[in-house]
């Protein structure tokens, strides 16, 4: 990506640190370039704390504040690439419009913008995201669009999407997901209950959908309603 997102950093924060965790997501069995690229070219440090930049290169989640986290780069990747397959090749990547819930402080929202035409993102607590929203502007990426709302109930105007992405846990799929995914489109999301999920991935078609669990998963809840 030839924006202002490539800053090099410095020792915990190196290209070289960050090549360690790339070498790390290929042990894991991630295998698609393009998301390895992201991961490697995108400053996962400028995403969190100063307190923590040192740990932005360790495969892990981290805290964001907001009783928040930042997900673990395993799990951006995993879910990237689930979407990447998804989508299929070339042409329908660059056309593809996807919608994420719990846009957080926007790391997997800008690994996914760096790969599809346009990542429409939800995020329920508004100081969050009016952080979220200066960080991105400051990187210079302009195919994302950001709103605070409950992302239960998906986001009607831009649909459908060619992929929908939760970043946050629920107890089943939300029904509004459903009906905006596109036909052949893909829904990824970790379902269950507070402590562990499944990662799902349900393909619509013909207006049923197939769900195929991918792995146990832990992640915050999705929660109802916004927060100032
Ligand atoms: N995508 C982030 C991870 C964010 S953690 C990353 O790249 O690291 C999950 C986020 O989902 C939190 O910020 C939380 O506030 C948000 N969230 C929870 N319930 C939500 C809802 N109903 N609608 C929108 N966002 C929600």
């Amino acid at each position: 990506m030839n924006s202002s997102i490539q800053q090099e950093g410095i020792g915990m924060t190196s290209l070289r640190t960050r090549e360690r965790l790339v070498q790390r997501l290929i042990e894991q069995g991630i295998q698609q370039i393009d998301v390895l690229e992201a991961i490697r070219t995108t400053p996962r440090h400028l995403f969190i704390e100063e307190a923590l930049a040192h740990r932005a290169y360790e495969d892990v989640s981290l805290p964001i504040g907001f009783d928040q986290t930042i997900s673990q780069p395993y799990i951006v990747a995993r879910m990237t690439e689930i979407i990447l397959s998804a989508l299929g090749k070339g042409n329908k990547i660059d056309k593809a419009k996807v919608l994420e819930l719990g846009t957080g402080c926007g790391y997997q929202t800008t690994i996914l913008a760096q790969l599809v035409k346009r990542v429409y993102s939800i995020e329920r607590i508004s100081s969050l995201l009016q952080k979220t929203k200066e960080r991105l502007s400051d990187f210079g990426i302009n195919n994302i669009q950001l709103k605070c709302a409950d992302g239960r109930y998906g986001w009607p105007q831009y649909a459908p999407f060619d992929a929908i992405i939760t970043t946050a846990a629920a107890a089943e799929i939300p029904k509004a997901l459903i009906e905006q995914v596109a036909e052949g489109g893909v829904i990824v999301i970790p379902v269950g209950g507070a402590r562990q999920q499944e990662l799902q991935v349900c393909r619509k078609k013909k207006d049923k959908v197939e769900v195929e669990s991918v792995e146990p998963v832990v992640f915050v809840p999705l929660l109802e309603g916004v927060e100032r």
